[in-house]
């Protein structure tokens, strides 16, 4: 094949994505998009992104024009999991990394699109909206920072792994957040508002570990959440009344930390002595939730990390 290369390409960064070269390589050799595709047999008058958009591809007068091997060209395109429960890869660019964009305009690499990507694998800066919004000044708490990052590395264990088991529950605790809170909606993983794309991943992460403590958190702030519950889960009515019963506790803001963790309140066996067990589960706590949390919320976390370790094997040896 006697195909004359272009005379101008710009170099590719590592995880570049192909669209993002394509529109490169157009301005650089001072024609349009459209032209360009159509020159390079792409069958389409926009850049493919995925494996199934270069189906109609003319993939050997691609390669051949564009100076590319297939194999460099495979490491241009998403990956789409389509028996994941949830959509984690965007289908536009959500957000760029400000110090790369900067160095080449226009540039978009291929974790930028993934739901869990939060800084940019190749200088390490933080990853920010494309668009901005009015909740830009708003600042994240180093709490949610950190849930979020715990949601993402979740979420990206699971669709990385295809573990079933996890990617079960990432759907269950997508479908319930939709229930509870339809303000977050899954495409909310892809927000140009760091808030809600924040909370998203908190939230996935506290619904993944948690399940039952995140719906009546998000329980005690919206009750006409109950009859949206029970219309999606009919079958689930006892486990509908124990979670309403959990959400309907006094507020536990009224009473010091320490009472709360010492006063054996909603039924979790948490005694008074100094037991470093016990102490050491309510450090934990406070730990991952953050001192100003809800000392419900640490007293229930304390419970579970006990729990946990009593279930955990014991080295004998
Ligand atoms: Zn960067």
């Amino acid at each position: 094949m006697n195909l004359q290369p272009l005379p101008r390409r710009p170099v590719r960064r590592p995880d570049e994505l192909l669209s993002s070269w394509i529109i490169r390589l157009a301005k650089a050799n001072h024609c349009s998009v459209v032209e360009l595709c159509g020159y390079l047999g792409l069958g389409r008058d926009q850049p493919p992104e995925t494996h199934q958009e270069l189906a109609s591809a003319d993939i050997a007068r691609f390669c051949a024009i564009a100076r590319l091997s297939p194999d460099e060209l495979n490491d241009m395109v998403l990956v789409r999991q389509h028996d994941f429960p949830i959509e984690c890869i965007s289908y536009e660019n959500f957000q760029q990394c400000p110090t790369c964009t900067n160095t080449d305009p226009g540039l978009a690499l291929r974790h930028w699109r993934l739901a869990w990507s939060m800084e940019c694998e190749a200088c390490g800066s933080e990853l920010l909206p494309v668009w901005k919004t009015s909740e830009d000044d708003v600042q994240i708490s180093a709490a949610l920072s950190r849930r979020a990052h715990l949601g993402a590395r979740r979420l990206k264990f699971a669709y990385c792994h295809l573990n079933r088991r996890l990617s079960r529950r990432v759907g269950l605790a997508a479908d319930v957040l939709g229930v509870m809170a339809p303000q977050f909606k899954r495409y909310a993983l892809f927000s140009h508002s760091r808030v809600q794309r924040y909370s998203t991943l908190a939230s996935l992460y506290l619904g993944t570990t948690r399940p039952f403590l995140f719906a009546a958190i998000a329980l005690r702030n919206d009750w006409s959440a109950v009859t949206r519950l029970g219309a999606a889960y009919p079958h689930r009515k006892k486990m509908l009344e124990r979670l309403v019963g959990l959400a309907e506790m006094p507020p536990a803001q009224k009473m010091k930390k320490k009472d709360v963790l010492s006063s054996g309140a909603f039924g979790c066996r948490f005694p008074t002595s100094s037991n470093p067990v016990f102490l050491s589960a309510a450090k934990d706590a406070i730990e991952q939730l953050g001192e100003g949390a809800d000392p419900r919320e640490l007293l229930l976390l304390a419970d579970e990390v006990i729990k946990r370790r009593r279930l955990a094997p014991v080295d004998i040896s």
